[in-house]
């Protein structure tokens, strides 16, 4: 997974790299699809939802352009994979999803693996999480038809957010870059994501 999907199409970023070695994938995906866990596309992890194909996971980690140092926000907890990559790289990890039976999954297997630097939450995500808030980094793994304000306003100043918009099939990633007091978008990849459901989503 590390060396043909990550790469050998261009992630760079060793802290990404070493991060998406060290989590065990396969834990985060349902038995019956564990041989599949390290292939080369997304899966289903039960509710509708899925988890990312690798190469989608590093390519935001890695865009988030992280220290450290820094407290992320991730809107979609899924599985937990995204979250428990970011553990291992930084200081703080707030995690938000809206199905109960996720997250208790998620939250089962964070306690096991010792990613005690996750917090995570049941919520409407695109409200952002305001008491936390500003955030170094702001990942969103669902699919809205815009970026929610409140998540830009979440943002810490310098900061970057990485959110995927468009319509209910396919979506541009946008990177959205906060410095100086100016906000710039960019389209960065094209991808297919779930909806993001909420008061600033569909
Ligand atoms: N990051 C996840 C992982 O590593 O497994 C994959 C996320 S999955 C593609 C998208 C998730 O976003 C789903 O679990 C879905 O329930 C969640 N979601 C959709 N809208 C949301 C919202 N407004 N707030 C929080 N979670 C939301």
């Amino acid at each position: 997974m590390i060396e043909e999907q990550l790469v050998g199409r261009g992630i760079q970023d060793p802290a990404t790299l070493q991060a998406m070695r060290l989590v065990p994938r396969h834990l985060f995906v349902e038995d019956a699809m564990r041989a599949r866990a390290y292939g080369d596309h997304p899966l289903p992890i039960g509710a509708g939802q899925t988890i990312s194909q690798p190469f989608i996971v590093a390519f935001m980690t890695e865009a988030l352009k992280l220290h450290e140092d820094a407290r992320v926000l991730e809107i979609g907890t899924g599985s937990g994979y995204q979250a428990a990559v970011l553990s291992r790289m930084c200081r703080r990890i707030y995690t938000i999803e809206r199905i109960d039976s996720l997250l208790s999954k998620a939250r089962k297997l964070f306690d096991r693996l010792h990613y005690h630097n996750i917090v995570s939450r049941i919520d409407d995500g695109t409200e952002g999480w305001p008491s936390e808030a500003p955030f170094d980094g702001i990942i969103v793994t669902a699919a809205g038809p815009k970026i929610p304000e409140p998540l830009i306003e979440q943002l810490a100043d310098p900061g970057i957010m990485v959110i995927p918009v468009g319509d209910h099939y396919t979506q541009e990633l946008k990177l959205i870059n906060k410095k100086n007091g100016n906000i710039s978008v960019k389209t960065i990849e094209l991808v297919r994501f779930v909806d993001l459901i909420g008061s600033h989503g569909w």
